[in-house]
């Protein structure tokens, strides 16, 4: 997935033997979701599918049937903010394998890409195959996938018994239980400063516990500059088109699975509060979100959904610093 893990685990005595068949465990099951769902390798079952260009519906695993099912329905339920068919635009505003061009690919381009795009022309058929209703359709499940991967690697460690611990996964992060000191885990949102990952601080703490899972999406570390030095965001608006704009710097998402809370906070970017806080209400009662935005003048203010968990204090350390670690894109 082109970035890292961290897994930290404390209610049970590992032994060595037994520490080193979990870790594993864990990196067999990563491995097996980069072997499904990672564009950055060709022998992936996600390059196959992006590569059939037709529309004879293909056979593919039971996970990535999963996740494409979920993306789907996140798609439906956010009005299209969330698409997981946005390939061929991220390829066109600089984000993809074939690097960065001028930052400003004209309409004609841009029309054209959209053309190729959108996740209603793709479909799974009752026998549980993908299907392209656009031969040059695409997925790109980055907005989605690190969330299913947290929420796969907890479910392996509750089979092992494990009852108290913190999975993250570029910045997703599912809490269990509580940490070492019997208290809920502490998890930093960053302050979206844009630039590389250096220690711009927190904005806020939040407490995390019970299977819940945080994740973050924000313009702050994958972003490139046009050659007007305008800054463009990985996560584009489906309805445009173009890079989400910069007036919302991140969003954090608390949801009750890691893959929902990342597919959402993905979607909450391109939406914005002014059409985001009303989806919640509306359609997510369940889930709560923190929108950091950018003002003129460089500062920040928040907006929330009134259930997003409360800041512990400010003071201490936190657990873990939560954000993307600037993955090589
Ligand atoms: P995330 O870091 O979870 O917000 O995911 C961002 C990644 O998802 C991007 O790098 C693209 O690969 C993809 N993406 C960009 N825009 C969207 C969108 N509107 N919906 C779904 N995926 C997107
Ligand atoms: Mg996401």
């Amino acid at each position: 997935m082109g970035t890292t893990y961290s897994i930290q685990v404390v209610d049970t005595r590992l032994s060595p033997a037994e520490r080193r068949e979990w870790h594993e465990e864990i990196d067999a099951l990563l491995e097996d979701l980069n072997r499904q769902m990672s564009v950055h390798r060709p022998d992936s079952e996600i390059s196959a599918f992006n590569r059939h260009a037709s529309m004879e519906p293909m056979e593919v695993s039971a996970g990535f049937r999963h996740v494409v099912a979920r993306a789907l329905e996140l798609a439906e339920r956010t009005g299209g903010a969330f698409d997981p068919t946005l390939g061929p635009l991220v390829r066109l505003w600089g984000f993809g394998p074939d690097g960065p061009g001028d930052g400003h690919p004209t309409p004609e381009a841009i029309a054209d890409a959209r053309r190729k795009t959108g996740y209603r022309h793709l479909s799974l058929t009752e026998d549980g195959r993908l299907m392209k209703h656009l031969p040059e359709l695409e997925l790109d499940l980055g907005g989605i996938a690190k969330g299913y991967g947290v929420d796969r690697v907890a479910d392996l460690l509750r089979a092992h018994g494990a009852t108290r611990f913190l999975v993250e996964i570029g910045g997703e992060v599912l809490a269990e239980g509580t940490n070492v000191r019997g208290e809920p885990w502490r998890i930093g949102v960053q302050r979206p400063v844009v630039g590389p990952a250096t220690d711009a601080g927190f904005q806020s703490i939040v407490p995390l516990t019970d299977g819940r899972a945080l994740a973050t999406s924000g313009d702050y570390r994958q972003f490139r500059h046009a050659t007007d030095g305008r800054i463009l965001s990985h996560i584009i608006a489906p309805r445009t088109g173009e890079p989400a704009g910069m007036a919302t710097a991140s969003v954090t998402v608390w949801a009750g699975d890691a893959l929902t809370a990342d597919a959402l906070a993905t979607a909450l970017v391109v939406l914005g509060p002014g059409e985001g806080l009303p989806l919640l209400a509306a359609s997510f009662p369940e889930v709560e979100a923190l929108f950091i935005l950018r003002r003129a003048d460089g500062a920040f203010d928040t907006t929330a959904t009134p259930g997003f968990p409360a800041p512990t204090s400010a003071g201490g350390a936190a657990r873990h610093e939560h954000g993307c670690p600037a993955p090589p894109h």
